[in-house]
């Protein structure tokens, strides 16, 4: 079966499992090859919905993960996004494909970090293979410090598990209004998915389900 079937039928899957409901999330998962930001050993795997292995210990999450965050997030047009752990650089796609699509007139940008520079460097390689060079910026460096270069972000997602607090850089750089998704809890087991949203100088957090993540590792997340 050739890629984009496969993708399509994932979709569909996600989509009868109430996971994928917004069309611009759909649009979004059906159009980014995930199979394009894989190592090789993996590509074959791209379409089940499972984390698969990126290398250096890290994973790329599971597609319901990626959809169930963007959805939560409630990405649109004109978006301007920070992300932390890019990984593969899939998830960073996905979110520029629905803030920036093409010929927008109201394009919005990803910025996302990654602290190993070799999946920083690969996944930039990705992105611009794929077509997102243009609205997606990789960075190297701890994200538990943010981005205060480009800040205030409408959106931040952080895709590895933080100890409990929210590091306190990326409420500060949370636009008024703005949504904070993020997995938080202990270092292997026992971590829940919040969604966060910044009301003046207050924080709404709403647990969502519990997940499993690799650990943010940083100034304010766990000690390597
Ligand atoms: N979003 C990614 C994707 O689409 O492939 C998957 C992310 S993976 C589950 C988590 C990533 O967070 C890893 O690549 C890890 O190296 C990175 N990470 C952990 N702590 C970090 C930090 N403080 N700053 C930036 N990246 C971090």
């Amino acid at each position: 079966m050739e890629f984009e079937e496969k993708r399509k039928k994932l979709v569909e899957s996600l989509k009868s499992r109430n996971i994928l409901t917004e069309p611009n999330v759909i649009k979004a998962m059906l159009k980014v090859p995930r199979h394009k930001f894989l190592p090789e050993g993996a590509i074959s795997s791209a379409y089940i919905d499972s984390p698969l292995s990126i290398g250096m210990s890290q994973t790329i999450s599971a597609p319901h993960m990626n959809a169930m965050m963007c959805e939560l997030l409630k990405l649109k047009e004109g978006d301007k996004v920070l992300e932390i752990g890019t990984g593969s650089g899939y998830h960073a796609a996905l979110c520029a494909e629905i803030v920036a699509p093409k010929n927008s007139q109201n394009p919005g940008h990803v910025y996302t970090i990654e602290r190993h520079l070799e999946l920083a460097d690969r996944a930039k390689i990705k992105l611009v293979n794929t077509g997102f060079g243009e609205s997606v910026t990789v960075i190297n460096g701890d994200g538990t410090l943010g981005y205060p270069q480009e800040a205030p972000y409408d959106k931040i997602l952080v895709t590895a598990s933080s100890p409990k607090k929210v590091p306190p850089p990326l409420k500060q750089q949370l636009k008024d209004g703005g949504i904070l998704c993020i997995p938080a809890g202990s270092k292997e087991w026992g971590q829940d998915l919040y969604v966060i949203c910044k009301k003046g100088k207050s924080f709404d957090s709403k647990r969502i389900t519990g997940v499993r993540f690799v650990p943010l590792i940083g100034e304010w997340g766990f000690p390597e």
